[in-house]
């Protein structure tokens, strides 16, 4: 199973003279979601490869959850503290491994142009993941929507690097911005 390339791009800003997209591993069909399954994205990665080279990535399996492991969701402090949790056990609390997955590789994902997440997820959603109210599991209230803790910090890393959810690239004219955005920065950021 491939879940983490980081390593292996070291010094490379493409592959096969392609720029380099990140992709949350579980849409590339890797199975490392929190039962065992993928969310493979077979049509939209199709298209994609004509232009990129594609890398998985999967921020949970990285900060050492396992497969198959307990379901965490975002929550919102009183003081407007965001944190990832588990849905069953309250003292699961991975918000700092998450923000710290990105530190930690800054400069594998300094070398992509672009990155396409998984919808909805605590770690990979843009702006798609359901945020609840800071209480115990099981009493928590849906109170509105946020990014994942991974993208949410990768976008604090590399506020210009272009990211799109698979969901809405379902949309071609959708997926033609986000490719001609990736590709810009590519030029702009990456190559020179
Ligand atoms: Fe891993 Fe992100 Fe896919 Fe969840 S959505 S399985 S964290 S890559």
């Amino acid at each position: 199973m491939l879940v983490h390339h980081g390593s292996s791009l070291a010094g490379r800003v493409t592959i096969n003279n392609k720029p380099i997209l990140g992709v949350s591993s579980c849409l590339l069909g890797e199975a490392v979601r929190y039962d065992g399954t993928d969310k493979h994205a077979q049509a939209l990665l199709l298209v994609l490869k004509t232009r990129f080279e594609v890398r998985g990535f999967c921020p949970e399996v990285a900060i050492g959850l396992g497969v198959p492991r307990e379901t965490i969701q975002l929550v919102k402090s009183d003081e407007g503290i965001v944190r990832c949790v588990g849905t069953a056990t309250a003292e699961l609390d991975v918000s700092e491994r998450l923000r710290a997955s990105v530190e930690g590789q800054k400069r594998w994902f300094g070398q992509l142009s672009g990155y396409l997440v998984k919808a909805r997820s605590p770690s990979c959603g843009l702006d798609s993941t359901s945020l609840y109210s800071a209480a115990p599991p099981g009493q928590r209230k849906l109170i509105g929507h946020s990014s994942g803790l991974f993208t949410a910090a990768l976008q604090e890393h590399f506020p210009h690097l272009p990211i799109a959810q698979e969901d809405t690239l379902k949309d071609p004219l959708a997926l033609k911005d986000f490719m001609a955005r990736a590709l810009s920065y590519y030029h702009e950021y990456i190559e020179r």
